[in-house]
């Protein structure tokens, strides 16, 4: 037999799994030695690929030769121990594992039938999660709620502004569209852009949302200028339908006050979001709780495993406190899925909790990350990159050359050259050309600052040492 004409067979599959896994453990081997931030130029990969598809199959060999070859160089290396900008999207060889099994059994979860474990599993793992990060109990999936695992935050928000609106149009908006009332969402300067682009996709516009200010100094919405707005908005005829908190936003980690906010809400019946999409998983941690005090009032809450807690992208997890919103907005019942343990009420179907249909088995590895971490071991992750933090928020006060921006929120440092924006950017960019380590920037109230969140599973001390001597250097000559 031909065997590049064929599927492998299952002594091939085992091999070149082998060999596929040796190849993970050895790019992550090799990582340190590499410059984190990609060093091509655009279309230096592209030229390197054929223009078509082989006609003829290939050994396996060669594709991981071309991710030596090819498409290595052209990495950022997001695993890297001196990845520092945005928020790290960190893994651990359990969730690859998990993926790994999960891509394996290949299932389609979209209803419960198609595959009764996929969805039971994700239950009971999203209730072990949520009672891990002392969310409300109405957030379990035996109480009036429950939790999905989403792609991203960002489909997290859009399904919770559906949701929303479903319930403040009685229902109309999945019959009749959102019509003519002028919709108000609520959101401060520093909220996610998916925020605005849920109201786009919606069909709201993007001017439905009001951006509320935020005091410049915590970055944290002011609470009485989003209350006069709805007052405003009431006033006016207008229907708010959502406010968004953010519970560490993505620019400075800036805390809104939560409880606050849901005083504000409270009887007004608006949707109250909780977007915690990189900090909520420090809630792990007892003691990193307080920014999510008041969320009992919270109608969803999402933050994502695939940011700061272990777990390969892609893993939000979202819950809602009434499920009933939820699949009310989202639930269709074409006659090709009818079924009679959906017809029984006895089961949940998750093709109802996320726009798209098909799903796959992602809670193994969330499953596999809780279970070989345990939750001490997630403690101690988190632990590790908030004393990290507290390192290099040291080394900026003792540098008079630096200054911190903001107060350093868990794993999230932001400061400057006092020198100025220029001399600051350019100081970030001679540290990431170089390849050393990689950092992103923000703007705060107007000036620029240099982002650091510490997050990979692979940082120690002597990672940050380095990344700040870079910039030491960067600061000298900038
Ligand atoms: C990263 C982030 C998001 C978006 O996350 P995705 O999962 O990539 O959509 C939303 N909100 C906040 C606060 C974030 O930090």
């Amino acid at each position: 037999m031909d065997e590049h004409a064929a599927h492998m067979t299952p002594e091939e599959f085992r091999r070149h799994g082998h060999a596929a896994i040796d190849w993970i453990a050895d790019y992550w081997a090799s990582l340190d030695e590499l410059p984190v931030r990609a060093q091509v130029a655009p279309g230096d990969v592209r030229r390197q690929l054929p223009a078509t598809a082989p006609e003829d199959g290939e050994p396996f060999e060669a594709l991981l030769d071309d991710l030596d070859r090819i498409v290595v160089p052209g990495l950022t290396h997001w695993q890297h121990p001196r990845f520092f900008a945005y928020f790290p999207a960190n893994s651990s060889p359990a969730a690859i594992l998990g993926d790994l099994l999960s891509s394996g059994i290949g299932a389609q979860g979209m209803i419960w039938a198609t595959s009764p474990a996929v969805t039971e599993v994700e239950q009971v793992v999203l209730d072990w999660f949520a009672d891990a990060l002392g969310l409300p109990a109405a957030f379990r999936s035996d109480g009036p709620g429950g939790g999905v695992i989403q792609d991203t935050a960002s489909t997290a928000t859009f399904t919770a502004l559906l949701s929303a609106l479903h319930r403040a149009s009685g229902g109309e908006a999945r019959v009749g569209g959102v019509g003519d009332a002028q919709w108000r969402v609520y959101g401060s300067t520093q909220a996610h852009s998916s925020l605005v682009k849920a109201a786009m996709m919606a069909g709201l516009g993007e001017d439905a949302v009001r951006t509320i200010d935020v005091d410049p100094a915590t970055q944290a919405i002011d609470v009485d200028a989003l209350r006069d707005a709805i007052v405003e908005d009431v006033e006016a005829g207008r229907r708010p339908v959502m406010v968004h908190v953010a519970a560490g936003s993505t620019s400075t980690g800036a805390m809104d006050d939560l409880a606050a906010v849901a005083e504000v809400v409270r009887e007004r019946g608006v949707w109250l979001h909780v977007d915690a999409a990189w900090a909520g998983v420090a809630a792990v941690c007892p003691e990193h709780r307080e920014h999510l005090a008041g969320v009992e009032a919270a109608d969803s809450f999402v933050t994502n495993p695939h940011k700061w807690l272990l777990t390969t992208f892609d893993c939000s997890t979202f819950w809602v406190r009434d499920r009933d919103a939820l699949t009310g907005a989202l639930s269709i019942l074409p006659e090709y899925l009818r079924n009679a343990a959906t017809e029984s009420g006895e089961v949940v179907d998750y093709r109802d909790w996320h726009p798209q249909l098909g799903r796959r088995f992602r809670a193994v590895k969330l499953w596999a990350v809780l279970r070989t971490y345990g939750l001490s071991g997630l403690r101690e992750h988190i632990r590790s990159g908030i004393a990290l933090a507290g390192h290099v928020a040291d080394l900026v006060a003792a540098d008079d050359r630096f200054e911190l921006v903001t107060e350093p929120v868990l794993s999230l440092v932001v400061f400057r050259l006092r020198a100025g924006d220029e001399q600051t950017l350019a100081a970030m960019e001679a540290v990431n050309a170089s390849g050393e380590a990689y950092l992103s920037h923000t703007t705060v109230n107007g000036r620029a600052a240099i982002r650091l969140a510490v997050g990979s599973w692979r940082t120690t001390r002597h990672d940050v040492d380095r990344a700040w001597r870079a910039l030491q250097e960067a600061a000298t000559q900038a």
